[in-house]
């Protein structure tokens, strides 16, 4: 099988950050593809392992060498993903896990078909308001951006394939993976399926030749 691209989406607190980490603690076939942003970091975050941190100038010229498989801007900063990262992950043979917004994510779909698009939602929109401010990761005014800007994400569930609630953690990691497993296992992605089939037709001629002569 060869390996493929993976988005996850969701609304800013819907989790997609939590469980890519636990996706990749867990399953070696997977890598991730560390995103470029003009936003400051967080308190926590590392410079090259969360995200490449960038200035406005720096983002802009490397989009203008076409640096970037695809790039958007999500509540008022720059978000890119590199295609060498995306080359870099695939050409050591693991799915690239990628945590795009829904702009993104579409553009990625076009430039790379084979990609599978998971939205992840929230059990409800007063959990997710709980979540994001238990993050504290943003301050109030930023918070309600991200808020209002969920209403316009939660509309483009339609254009992706798979829908995850993130209720219990655990059982969104699972479905998460289980969906993995299951497009790794899609006849058009099957590595030399035809050649596989034809040499079971094969034996299966001969058990019917040596059967029909009575052994
Ligand atoms: P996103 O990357 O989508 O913005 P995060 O992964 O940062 O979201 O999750 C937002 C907050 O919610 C984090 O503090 C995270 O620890 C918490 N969280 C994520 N999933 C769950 C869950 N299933 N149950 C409880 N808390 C969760
Ligand atoms: P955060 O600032 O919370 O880390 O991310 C904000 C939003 O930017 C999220 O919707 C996240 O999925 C998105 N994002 C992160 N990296 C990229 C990227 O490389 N490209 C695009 N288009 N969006 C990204």
């Amino acid at each position: 099988m060869s390996a493929f691209p993976v988005i996850l989406s969701a609304p800013s607190g819907g989790g997609k950050t939590t469980i890519a980490r636990s996706l990749l603690e867990r399953r070696a076939d997977l890598g991730y593809s560390v995103s470029c942003t003009t936003r400051a970091p967080r308190e926590g975050e590392v410079d090259g392992r969360d995200y490449r941190f960038l200035d406005r100038e720096a983002f802009l010229a490397a989009r203008d060498r076409g640096e970037f498989a695809e790039w958007a801007e999500v509540h008022g900063n720059f978000y890119g993903t590199m295609r060498s990262e995306v080359e870099r992950v695939l050409g050591a043979g693991r799915h690239v896990l990628m945590d795009i917004d829904v702009q993104g994510a579409r553009q990625f779909h076009v430039a790379f078909p084979d990609t599978v698009l998971i939205f992840v939602l929230p059990p409800s929109g007063e959990v997710l308001k709980a979540r994001l401010s238990a993050r504290k990761s943003e301050d109030r005014a930023k918070l309600l951006v991200r808020l209002r800007n969920a209403r316009a994400e939660l509309g483009e569930v339609g254009h992706y394939h798979y829908v995850v609630v993130n209720d219990n953690l655990d059982k969104a990691v699972e479905q998460v993976s289980a969906i993995i497993d299951a497009e790794g296992l899609r006849h058009d992605r099957v590595h030399a399926l035809e050649a596989q089939v034809e040499g079971l037709i094969a034996q299966l001629e001969q058990e019917i030749h040596l059967f029909s002569k009575g052994d």
